[in-house]
């Protein structure tokens, strides 16, 4: 390697100071030598501080025509493996830099992800890019086609899990707003929209085990997961379990602990 021509005793120098682990792509190389009050190492060549990150960067890339931040996927300041050292203008930085605002709860299959950034009309935002497309794209592999877009499952604009979009036209957005308004102003907060029947279908489909979740239900229903989250809780329709024997009404509960246990 040695991309950046520094000179061989130099590289001895340097490389002398760097404790490099057994699995040199996925764990950190630790920097042993002076650490400035960040963490981040420092060497001196030929009279001048160069920061040890800088150093290795430059050693496997060449050199850089400025000074430049990096951000570090390990958040080890300490760390020196270029692997673990990317810079702004890199293609994947972003798929990086988003986690420092999402707080991804204990619950991370159930619960809203939620975005702690720049938010435009309640939707997450990263540097003009929408990120529940990013997201999207990112965990489903698949490139969204034009005119459709990521509808949210919980109602919770702000939200990014993965878990929680749902893909829809523009016009099942403005379906989805109407159909909340609607409900809000009937007698049931919300529930007016839903009916019995649709209800036990999608239960029934729990017991068949053609449903696994309560995500699941919430799409096939076409109704936010907390609305299904308080009927099962007994919240809300508790007759809707007086249809249920209590070994059916256990087995659809089930799904919750399912959920839980999958971490
Ligand atoms: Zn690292
Ligand atoms: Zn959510």
């Amino acid at each position: 390697m040695n991309k950046a021509n520094y000179s061989q005793s130099v590289c001895n120098r340097f490389w002398n100071k760097v404790k490099i682990p057994k699995d040199i792509v996925n764990d950190c190389w630790e920097w042993t030598g002076y650490k400035k009050p960040t963490g981040v190492g420092e060497i001196k060549i030929n009279g001048k501080n160069v920061s040890a990150t800088t150093f290795s960067y430059e050693y496997y890339n060449g050199k850089l025509l400025k000074s430049v931040k990096f951000y570090r996927t390990c958040k080890n300041m300490a760390c020196v493996n270029p692997n673990h050292l990317m810079l702004k203008s890199d293609s994947r930085y972003m798929e990086y830099a988003i986690w420092d605002n999402i707080i991804v709860p204990e619950d991370y299959i159930n619960d809203c992800w939620e975005w702690t950034g720049t938010k435009k009309s309640g939707y997450a935002y990263y540097n003009e890019v929408r990120l529940s497309t990013f997201i999207y794209e990112l965990y489903y592999k698949e490139k969204i086609s034009e005119g459709i877009v990521v509808r949210h499952t919980c109602d919770n604009r702000g939200c990014v899990s993965p878990n929680h979009f749902l893909l829809g036209t523009p016009q099942d957005n403005v379906d989805d707003r109407e159909k909340r308004n609607r409900g809000a102003k009937g007698q049931n907060h919300g529930m007016a929209i839903l009916n019995d029947e649709l209800i036990h279908e999608s239960l029934n489909k729990v017991l068949n085990g053609s449903l696994k979740s309560i995500n699941q239900i919430a799409d096939y229903c076409d109704i936010s997961r907390s609305i299904i989250e308080k009927i099962l809780n007994q919240k809300h329709w508790k007759h809707i379990k007086l249809s249920y024997t209590d070994d059916e009404w256990n087995q659809i509960l089930s799904i919750r602990r399912v959920m839980h246990k999958r971490k």
